[in-house]
């Protein structure tokens, strides 16, 4: 039986690419996306044509309800959830903090804390050991950008995956008995459609200089660095916020 991995905001960037590279290694994948069915039967598409399995399962993992679909929907297509990678998130129209109304906020930490919290809930109810699971990984997506604080472009954001950095470190020591790992990767500036929602399509080439390593990442060197949070080559690895970013 293969074992089961829910991708959050599968259907491009990151979560595309985890969710190609987990299908390799072996897992039944759970392609979520928001509103792009057709990326995301793409991203199934692909991932079938090699020999693996896949479902994409469109839901709102900023609300309750999207949550609770998505994990019904799992349970029902594939079996039950071994690893959870919080990945989907957003950011919006580069500005200071000064320009920022309750709106926004709201929609930042609805979408990038709220609702990471709230997938593992829902996967901790199904792994752990306290509730008869057989335990499981959850991975959180961090950004670099916790740790730098995006001043002038989005500090809402920055402090969103502080949140989820935190989330990260207090989860891990709940549920660590209960043979659930939860662990974080931080990435720096990779190449996806993200910067366009901030409004700059081409933000990662205009950073790259700052980056240590001068240049952007891609979206496979991420995947690999969750895939390995997920494999049992880290089995020792829990409450752990792995930086992939270039040395920024
Ligand atoms: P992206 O290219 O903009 O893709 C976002 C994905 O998330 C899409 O699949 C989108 O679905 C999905 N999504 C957005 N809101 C959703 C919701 N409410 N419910 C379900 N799915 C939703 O983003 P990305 O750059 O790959 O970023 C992925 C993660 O990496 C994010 O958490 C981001 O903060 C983090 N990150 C990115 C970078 C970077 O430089 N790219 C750096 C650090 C951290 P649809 O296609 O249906 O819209």
């Amino acid at each position: 039986m293969k074992q089961v991995m829910i991708v959050t905001g599968a259907s491009r960037g990151i979560g595309a690419a985890v969710a190609a590279l987990a299908a390799t290694r072996g897992y039944a994948v759970c392609v979520n996306y928001k509103s792009r069915a057709d990326r995301a039967q793409a991203v199934v598409d692909a991932i079938r044509g090699q020999g693996g399995t896949a479902v994409a399962v469109g839901a709102d993992v900023s609300t309750e309800a999207g949550i609770l679909a998505l994990f019904s929907a799992t349970d029902r297509e594939l079996g039950p959830v071994a690893a959870l990678v919080n990945n989907a998130g957003i950011l919006e129209t580069q500005m200071r903090v000064e320009q920022m109304d309750a709106a926004r906020l709201q929609r930042i930490m609805q979408a990038n804390v709220v609702g990471p919290f709230l997938c593992a809930r829902e996967a901790v109810r199904r792994m752990s050991k306290r509730h008869g699971g057989a335990g499981g990984v959850i991975v959180n997506v961090s950004s670099a950008a916790a740790r730098l604080g995006s001043p002038g472009e989005y500090v809402d954001y920055a402090a969103s995956k502080g949140a989820l950095d935190t989330m990260t470190i207090g989860l891990a020591k709940e549920v660590g008995a209960e043979g659930i790992r939860v662990n974080a990767v931080r990435p720096g500036s990779i190449y996806t459609e993200i910067h366009a929602s901030g409004g700059e399509p081409d933000r990662v080439d205009r950073v790259a200089a700052r980056v240590p390593m001068g240049r952007g990442g891609r979206v496979e060197e991420i995947a690999a660095a969750v895939l390995w949070l997920c494999s049992d080559e880290a089995t020792y690895a829990n409450g752990a916020i792995l930086d992939v970013s270039g040395g920024i």
